[in-house]
């Protein structure tokens, strides 16, 4: 694993996906198989596999202190294309550093954040996460330790996920699931939605089946799970019969287990 600190020249990012992004790394040690944010690869002129290489962007809280001064009030979401709590967090703290500018800036209350991760760690920041307008989320696409150890191999295990949100929930935080992404002939979807029942709501999000994640994807489903093959291919064939099958099996999961479903999210 490359690992390196480098400086940005900016933290807080206006983006289409939230009204602001902060990714405090580049790269994710998580190296999940299906992973769609590797194209940052190439704008950042990176060489080694996704997974291979981590980099922390250690101006990120000085900068976030100043850009909160001037920005405008709005949503943020922490990380769009990073793990947030990924091993690398346990050395620099740059999230919980980032954290800390956020709970203690007098416009804190003009902000809202949510965080996405499939770390524990996130515990550690519970304090900070609580004085904040915050929600947090994990993404979760199978409950089985053994698949998601061969899939996102560096994550906590699905268990230790949901163990996250279900303590977050005790101590007031308000949490959703994130059923990401939804893999046919793995991801079981009813199964996730009776364990994420005491969850606020879930998004879907199905399988972003673009050339470049199919290649990291298919040798490791072929390799582990044989049988997801024809069924993974068919729908890569088809795409508009995967989102109509999903679509009606979502709202049939969303009314039995009461648990509102934010959107399915399709790429
Ligand atoms: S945790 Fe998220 S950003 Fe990191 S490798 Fe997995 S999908 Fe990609």
């Amino acid at each position: 694993m490359e690992t390196k600190e480098i400086n940005v020249k900016s933290c807080l990012v206006k983006s289409k996906l939230s009204d602001y992004v902060i990714n405090p790394y580049l790269g994710c040690q998580h190296g999940c198989k299906y992973c769609y944010a590797t194209f940052m690869k190439r704008f950042q002129n990176v060489k080694g596999a996704w997974g291979e290489f981590c980099y922390a962007r250690v101006n990120c809280p000085e900068l976030l202190a100043k850009e909160l001064d001037r920005a405008k009030p709005g949503h943020i979401w922490m990380s769009s294309v990073t793990d947030a709590y990924q091993p690398l967090e346990g050395k620099y703290r740059l999230t919980r550093r980032i954290l800390e500018v956020l709970a203690n800036h007098p416009r804190k209350d003009e902000f809202s954040i949510e965080i996405l991760t499939k770390s524990a760690l996130i515990r550690r920041d519970f304090d900070l996460i609580k004085r904040l307008n915050a929600e947090i989320g994990c993404s979760i696409n199978t409950l089985d330790a053994k698949t998601a150890r061969i899939i996102e191999p560096f994550g906590s295990p699905p268990s230790e996920r949901v163990g996250v949100l279900k303590d977050a929930k005790k101590e007031g935080i308000k949490v959703y699931g994130f059923i990401s992404p939804v893999i046919p002939g793995i991801t079981k979807l009813e199964e996730i939605f009776r364990e994420l029942g005491f969850c606020e709501y879930v998004w879907v999000e199905l399988l972003n089946t673009k050339p470049d994640v199919m290649a990291r994807l298919m040798p490791v489903i072929r390799e582990n799970f044989p049988d997801a093959v024809d069924k993974i291919e068919f729908y890569v064939s088809n795409p508009e019969l995967y989102y109509k099958e999903m679509e009606m099996e979502v709202r049939r999961l969303e009314k039995k287990y009461r648990l509102p479903v934010k959107d399915i999210v399709v790429h």
